[in-house]
């Protein structure tokens, strides 16, 4: 049995954060599902196919990349390791394939999820094409607006998308609509999550999923430049990129771990405790504890809550959390675009935006040191987007 590193208690929590806070009919669902999981884990053989499909259908291994006209301006050693390169064009891919397969594995025909830029959907869509599951995406109507191509590609791929018009009509409305849908049909459905968050063993399965990123990381940057990076950067959003790449470097003390959150979804610096999804987690709240609108350019970032392990992280201090605003990601994705020649996607360009934001400050921690930045997708979803707002800005 290979066992799980930093696994939570039995219960699923990380210090005081996570657990399974559910409705009693999706307590045997979950217990099947984090079964299923660890058993699959361990077995060799459910690794070697998984493994396959990561490196012959979402192409696998991603390289890293030395931006070096950014390093040169930023004066720091810039290195991206590139998840943007998977196919359907983020890490969701990793994620989905592992739940896919297990899926299969424990007899369930129908697959749901949530998506809020439509990156989770694609993802899911794609991986029930492939193992001829019927697939519904719930996604919210704002979204839907904001990305409506993903919304074509999820149809195109066989995917019955269902727009959410409750709340804040965005991702965190999307999540209880697949909640609810999960407790009517938990027989033949299995809720394919989308990032570190909701009930055990979602948070600790999709780290574990994700994990891959991290490991690839570490093998690269000794490979190809004979040490690890001094400081390693990703975006937050559920937080499951932040935590695939950070996971491998949990035990090594003298790399720096950095989550950028946008300003106005920054659940770990200006949020307080509270249950969302069914785990305990730092949450966008009022007084009242009524749950925020998350409000930033990235309808991948707009979530009010974060994975347990990020908040148990941002607690112990392992992790440092931080936040950028929307017109900092906007010249960062500019940036990234014109000196790389890579559009990102507005997500990692927040990962971007904190570093130019440290670089020129006086009392800079990055300045001359090794950075790794996990580029979690490519920008091809935002270029509308980013047309929109340059036309508004008249640049
Ligand atoms: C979905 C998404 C994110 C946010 O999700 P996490 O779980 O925080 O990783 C970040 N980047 C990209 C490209 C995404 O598609």
């Amino acid at each position: 049995m290979s066992e799980i590193k930093n696994a939570p208690t039995i219960d699923g929590f990380f210090d005081e954060f996570g657990g399974r806070f559910i409705p009693e009919t999706l307590v045997p669902a979950c217990e099947e599902l984090e079964e299923a999981f660890k058993e699959s884990w361990a077995d060799v053989e459910f690794r070697a196919t998984l493994d396959n499909l990561l490196a012959n259908f979402a192409g696998r291994p991603t390289p890293i990349t030395q931006a070096k006209t950014l390093s040169t301006e930023l004066g720091c050693e810039l290195i991206l390791k590139r998840e943007d390169l998977n196919h359907t064009g983020s890490h969701k891919i990793n994620n989905v394939l592992g739940q896919a397969l297990l899926a299969v594995k424990m007899g369930k025909n129908r697959i749901i999820a949530e998506t809020g830029a439509g990156q989770h959907g694609v993802a899911t869509a794609t991986a029930a094409a492939v193992f001829g599951l019927e697939c519904v995406v719930y996604m919210g109507e704002v979204d839907m607006m904001r990305q409506e191509l993903n919304v074509f590609r999820m149809e195109l791929l066989g995917a019955e998308v269902i727009p959410v018009k409750t709340g804040s009509k965005t991702l965190k409305d999307a999540i209880n609509e697949a909640l609810r849908d999960w407790v009517t049909n938990v027989k033949n459905t299995h809720y394919c999550l989308g990032s570190v968050m909701g009930p055990h063993p979602y948070p600790m399965m999709v780290r574990e999923l994700q994990s891959i990123i991290g490991k690839e990381s570490k093998i690269q940057c000794q490979e190809q430049f004979g040490r690890l990076p001094d400081i390693v950067v990703a975006c937050v959003g559920g937080g499951s990129n932040a935590i695939g790449i950070f996971s491998e470097f949990l035990d090594i003390p003298d790399v720096e771990l950095v989550g950028v959150e946008p300003a106005g979804g920054a659940s770990l610096t200006k949020g307080d405790p509270g249950v969302l999804h069914g785990s305990m987690t730092q949450l966008l709240q009022d007084e009242w504890g009524q749950v925020l609108e998350a409000k930033s350019i990235s309808a991948g970032l707009d979530y009010p809550g974060v994975g347990p392990e990020h908040a148990a992280l941002a607690a112990s201090k392992r992790a440092r959390y931080v936040n950028v605003t929307d017109e900092e990601v906007i010249s960062a994705f500019q940036l990234m675009t014109q000196k790389e020649g890579i559009i990102p996607a507005l997500e990692p360009a927040h990962g971007l935006a904190y570093i130019v934001k440290d670089l020129e400050a006086k009392n800079s921690a990055f300045k001359n040191k090794m950075v790794l930045l996990n580029l979690s997708g490519r920008g091809d979803k935002d270029v509308d987007q980013m047309m929109e707002h340059l036309k508004c800005l008249k640049i």
